[in-house]
């Protein structure tokens, strides 16, 4: 049983002023296999006061001081990968595929974040001014249980290369994966107080970064409805806001697609990170006079994927992440039935077999409509929904019928009909027979799925303030 007693402020573990022990779960057999102890207010406020402190001097690092910090960050997380698959499998539940990408992205990620740097043009001429893009304070950077090591290292990246110092407020059921990245970060020796890692619950201190005057910009990934609650409670204090939400994907196989050739790609999309995923595609748009065919050729492949143990090499799905949304899926499951949509695969319960931990069926419904609830609420695990339509206008319209707009996909042989398809969807990210990353890209939602960007130049610049100098006569 692994006690964190520590957090993480101004160069030092240190003990937090907050007195609460959180546990942690092995979401596999729902075992308590940890605890952490989480930080309060004050303990926010001392790691605020210490990016405050280390702010002067951070902005005013040379491009090539934070290119050498970020190198020195990147090859310590690096070497914390086998430590970090194994807390990702142990406490998260990801099955060992995603979870070796999981383990891989957060150095991955800093290598990109040190790309973005190396080119970034933080002045211009315009006109007779010149503009400078000037960091922009301390950054709060919170992050969720679904892939927590990957979006400290993320956000503290780009943050650091854009001269901001930061105070990140990690899942707090993420403990062991931010003890592993709190531990390479220290390694690293960035000056004490550029970033600190305060663990607790969102409602206390996230809470108290989101009010906190000296915080000057929010990046949050998260639900939807933290997210709005982000940008009102910001308000307060004109806080520069990022948010990465939710999503409800479209997958729109249109009239061409050869089914058994797109069919893996269709449920990895559904199934992406054991459909606890934000971009997952989670909608399956299918031409109607195709849909018993369809249902046919997805029947037979979802009877191949295994929701179970991650350990085991043939699991492409594992547990969600604690009984909470267990429950929360169940739940969507039944009012799928109940709103009359028809099962394909899965239902309700454990996988057969299984007796302990937090598995769920690989669960497909077929003849929904948009307007359920299945269709339009975020489930946020393995459970997928088939919608029929007529024709390619009314694919666009069901596609972009959502208040979400994060990701989608688009399938088809003639590859100039899926490019007008995906220019017309209201996406932030559309995919045309790929499940493709492009790291220096911009990645963000439209509509409820976000504001600005992450990635490349667009997530630097998401940390800076552009100013205007125009010079007289002397
Ligand atoms: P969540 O919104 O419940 O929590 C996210 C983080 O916010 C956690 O650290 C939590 O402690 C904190 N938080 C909670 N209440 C807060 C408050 N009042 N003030 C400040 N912080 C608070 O989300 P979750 O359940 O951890 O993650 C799942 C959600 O994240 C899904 O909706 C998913 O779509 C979304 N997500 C989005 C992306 C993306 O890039 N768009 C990526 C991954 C996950």
């Amino acid at each position: 049983m692994q006690r964190i007693g520590h957090i993480y402020i101004n160069g030092e573990f240190v003990t937090p002023h907050g007195q609460e022990w959180f546990d942690l779960h092995n979401p596999s057999t729902e075992e308590v296999i940890g605890q952490v102890r989480l930080g309060d207010e004050e303990d926010a406020q001392r790691a605020i006061a210490a990016a405050k402190a280390a702010f002067p001097a951070w902005s005013r690092t040379t491009r090539a001081e934070r290119i050498a910090a970020l190198r020195r960050i990147h090859q310590a997380i690096a070497a914390r990968e086998s430590e970090l698959m194994e807390a990702i499998v142990t406490e998260y539940g990801a099955p060992a595929e995603r979870g070796r990408w999981m383990a891989t992205y957060p150095a991955d990620v800093v290598a990109q974040a040190i790309d973005a740097l190396k080119t970034f043009e933080f002045e211009e001429q315009v006109g007779t001014a010149r503009v400078i893009l000037t960091p922009i304070g301390v950054a709060g950077l919170i992050t969720p249980w679904n892939s927590n090591a990957g979006f400290i290292c993320n956000k503290l990246a780009t943050a650091l290369a854009a001269g901001c110092t930061a105070v990140i407020k990690p899942s707090e059921m993420s403990a062991m994966q931010t003890q592993i990245v709190a531990e390479a970060l220290h390694e690293a020796g960035l000056p004490p107080g550029v970033f600190n890692i305060v663990n607790g619950r969102g409602e206390v201190v996230g809470e108290a970064i989101a009010r906190h005057p000296d915080i000057a910009k929010i990046s949050f990934t998260g639900s939807s409805a933290v997210g709005q609650h982000l940008v009102s409670t910001g308000a307060a204090t004109i806080k520069r806001v990022t948010l990465e939400l939710g999503g409800k994907s479209p997958t729109v196989v249109l009239e061409d697609a050869d089914f058994g050739q797109i069919m893996p790609l269709v449920l990895q999309a559904g199934f992406a990170n054991s459909g606890q995923a934000c971009i997952a595609g989670t909608r399956i748009l299918v031409p109607r006079h195709r849909l018993a065919e369809f249902e046919r050729v997805v029947q037979e492949a979802v009877s191949h994927v295994k929701s179970g143990d991650p350990r085991d090499a043939d699991t492409a799905i594992g547990p969600m992440v604690s009984a909470r949304q267990w429950e929360r899926v169940q739940n969507y499951i039944r009012i799928g039935v109940e709103e009359g949509a028809r099962l394909l695969a899965g239902g309700e319960g454990r996988p057969d077999g299984l007796r302990a931990g937090w598995f769920v069926k690989p669960t497909i419904f077929t003849d929904a409509t948009n307007q359920m609830r299945i269709a339009r609420e975020e489930i946020f695990g393995p459970v997928l929904t088939i919608i029929p339509y007529e024709d390619e206008a009314d694919a666009i319209a069901i596609a972009n019928d959502t208040r979400y707009g994060l990701s989608a996909v688009v399938l088809g042989q003639d590859l100039e009909r899926c490019e007008r398809v995906a220019r017309q969807i209201d996406s932030g990210r559309v995919l045309i027979n790929t499940l493709a990353h492009e790291p220096r890209a911009p990645f963000g939602g439209f509509k409820h799925s976000g504001l600005g960007r992450e990635m490349g130049k667009w997530g630097m610049s998401a940390y800076l303030e552009p100013k205007t100098l125009l010079v007289g006569q002397g």
